[in-house]
């Protein structure tokens, strides 16, 4: 088969999970926006629910229908987005939670759903998400009346333990929230690593549980394998790829494997990314095309069936860094072609 194999550990993203709830002073949810960061939110939601995952968070209604499905009913699903128009009956049959981010999104709550239950995100700094303070004052009574079931918000900085804006943020948020007999959420992976200060009721951890930093200690999750599709020599002189950007200055065996960026193999790895033959590095030469890739494998014995992108010897910070980006974006441009294969799958 041609088409490059992606291969995600169910066992490592519950280890994961299980790791971060015990460094979690408090209940751990899971965040599996975006399908899971890409990796199949049906088989992950299935996983962490088997491992003791009992609230789960999306960034839009429309994703939980996958989540609701795979999870059945009892799992909290929050929405992160809140209650935009037209939400309401999907939010009802799907029976979700949304985190409601304006005075105007909770008239619309309180009007479309009344009784139903809802959640409050709060801004206490990034600006993003959320209500400012003075809104919040304005409406919070109104709000605890109507008994919200979370009250959240999130860190911009968590990343850098060290950034002035991470207390910051703590402090806005006990300031915001003193009173208010509600669960309270803030962590995200960063916040858990940060400490207790940072944990509140609930955290909501995403990118460490598929394995990416900040999360140093997480078991990796994905192993992406390329096929090789055909071998050639080259002579000292020949170009490669695209816009001719590589020249052999030597006798040079090159492989060509059946990925690119249409797989999400971003073409800013051109000339810059590795592949590995087992424990042997393998640059990319050329430009990453939209199907294919070049390979230099002048230095293997025997050329093999196919090359690692993701594995044991290069994860996703590695490749994000090679790529100037981050693991998120790594994990969730991972290509609607891979033929993805699950190992841990729960019966
Ligand atoms: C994406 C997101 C998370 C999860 O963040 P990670 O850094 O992936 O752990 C938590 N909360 C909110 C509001 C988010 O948008």
């Amino acid at each position: 088969m041609g088409s490059a194999r992606l291969t995600i550990d169910l066992n490592a993203i519950a280890a994961n999970w299980q790791r971060l709830d015990r460094l979690s002073r408090c209940e751990t949810g899971a965040t599996v926006k975006a399908d899971a960061y890409g990796l199949g939110a049906a088989q992950v939601v299935r996983k962490l629910a088997q491992a003791g995952a009992r609230k789960f968070f999306i960034a839009l209604a429309e994703e939980g229908a996958t989540i609701r499905q795979a999870l059945g009913n009892g799992p909290d699903i929050y929405v992160y987005s809140g209650h935009m128009a037209g939400d309401a009956q999907m939010l009802r049959n799907l029976a979700l939670t949304p985190l409601i981010n304006s005075a105007e999104q909770l008239a619309r709550h309180l009007e479309a759903l009344p009784g139903h239950p809802f959640g409050i995100q709060l801004d206490t700094g990034m600006n993003r998400l959320g209500m400012e303070p003075r809104e919040w004052a304005a409406v919070r009574d109104i709000a605890l009346e109507a008994g919200p079931r979370l009250i959240q918000s999130h860190l911009a900085c968590s990343d850098e333990p060290d950034h002035l804006m991470n207390g910051q943020q703590a402090d806005e948020f006990h300031a915001m929230t003193e009173g208010c007999a509600v669960p309270k959420s803030l962590a995200a992976t960063g916040g858990i690593l940060m400490g207790q200060a940072f944990h509140f009721d609930l955290t909501r951890p995403g990118i460490g549980l598929y394995g990416g930093a900040p999360f140093a200690e997480a078991y990796p999750v994905t192993q992406l394998a390329l096929p090789v599709i055909q071998t050639r020599d080259v002579e000292p002189g020949e170009a490669v790829g695209y816009s001719a950007t590589w020249i052999a200055g030597r006798p040079t065996r090159l492989a060509t494997v059946a990925a690119g960026y249409a797989d999400g193999i971003l073409r800013h790895l051109s000339n810059r990314a590795t592949l590995w033959a087992g424990d042997t590095p393998c640059p990319v030469v050329g430009r990453v095309s939209m199907d294919l890739i070049t390979v230099d494998v002048s230095h293997l014995p025997t050329v093999p069936e196919a090359l690692d992108l993701l594995g044991a010897h290069q994860g996703i910070d590695d490749l994000a860094r090679a790529a100037g980006t981050i693991g998120y974006e790594i994990l969730t441009s991972l290509g609607p072609r891979y033929r993805r294969r699950f190992e841990g799958l729960t019966a």
